[in-house]
């Protein structure tokens, strides 16, 4: 045969990530060159066999300033193609250990909120039934909720990983409308999905309503990490502070890319100057080697105010530095 177009070997299926070639080839970018869940199958069925499910959600109805991130999905499964596989840091082949698969997107009508967190929820829950562990990608904020419930209904209250510019606690007061960005982990903590003292909140910083925006996270027993201390003390202080914390537990990590400096990450809606670094962020995950993680989230990327996809090769990275905890559990 004279196929002159590929000199480039294309290894046989089963491999966990697709290799580059094929990539190139093929030219579909599921995340991290991942296969595809098979939709035709019902159910959790899609997802058995998969130790991790990357999902994405592009809604951004929640969002109280500028919108964008409902395409995040798409710009961050075209970047994260670059990502490769062996984690140097901590030495393991993330997806040779980890059979991971991408799980396409949560598919709704944008307009009516309520239905989307129902499916968020339900799509969650069939990745836990498969006995994965789901990787979400907003989206705004206002997904964590039905993601927790989902969490919650499988293992019951967990310890929350909260990174983020923003406490998130706010009530409908603001809007007169209670379920946004700025409002999912008061109602997960009232909803009691998380342990009582296990909501761990990081990078705080954003300017408040009233000395009274803190209270009700306090009040449910959650310790914050404002960012002035992370500066202080250092990224590895803080992990090393939530790893002893959250113990043998059950946690899920929640990423609100405004947690990072909008130096870093400009393609967000509600950027707030005086942030991590890429490299403290990065630290910071890689610090909670040992956890058992048992779900996360990256949200808040809007692309359309991003320059140079800056953020959105950020948040692959940041995604693929939570896979690495979850491959380095079963290494
Ligand atoms: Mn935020
Ligand atoms: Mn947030």
């Amino acid at each position: 045969m004279n196929d002159t177009s590929i000199a480039l070997r294309v290894p046989a299926p089963r491999v966990a990530q697709q290799p580059a070639a094929a990539y190139l080839r093929h030219g579909q970018t599921p995340f991290f060159r991942l296969p595809m869940a098979n939709f035709e199958r019902p159910g959790s069925a899609p997802y058995v066999g998969a130790d991790a499910v990357l999902l994405g959600v592009p809604y951004d109805g929640g969002v109280t300033y500028q919108p964008g991130a409902r395409l995040a999905p798409y710009h961050v499964r075209r970047v994260s193609a670059l990502v490769q596989t062996f984690h140097a840091f901590h030495e393991i082949d993330v997806f040779g250990t980890l059979a991971a698969l991408d799980g396409g997107n949560v598919a709704f009508p944008p307009f009516d909120s309520r239905l989307v967190r129902d499916l968020v929820q339900t799509e969650v829950a069939r990745i836990l039934a498969a006995g994965a562990v789901p990787f979400l990608l907003g989206g705004d904020h206002s997904i964590v909720l039905p993601a927790l419930r989902a969490i919650a209904s499988r293992h019951g209250p967990v310890a929350v990983v909260h990174v983020d510019a923003h406490l998130d606690t706010s009530d409908g007061e603001v809007w007169g409308e209670d379920f946004h960005h700025g409002t999912p982990l008061r109602h997960a903590l009232a909803e009691g999905l998380i342990e009582r003292g296990q909501l761990h909140q990081i990078g705080i910083r954003a300017s408040m309503g009233s000395a009274d925006d803190a209270r009700f996270g306090l009040e449910h027993g959650a310790h914050v990490y404002p960012m002035d201390e992370v500066a202080s003390q250092s990224v590895d202080w803080v992990a090393a502070e939530v790893r002893r914390a959250v113990g043998l537990r059950n946690v899920y990590l929640t990423f609100d890319v405004d947690a990072i400096d909008p130096a870093f990450a400009p393609g967000t809606g509600t950027p707030v100057p005086g942030g991590l670094t890429s490299r403290e962020a990065i630290a910071l995950l890689r610090g909670l080697a040992g956890i058992n993680l048992v779900g996360m989230d990256l949200v808040e990327v809007a692309p359309s105010l991003d320059h140079a996809d800056l953020t959105s090769h950020l948040a692959a990275h940041l995604l693929y530095e939570g896979l690495a905890l979850a491959a380095l559990r079963m290494a």
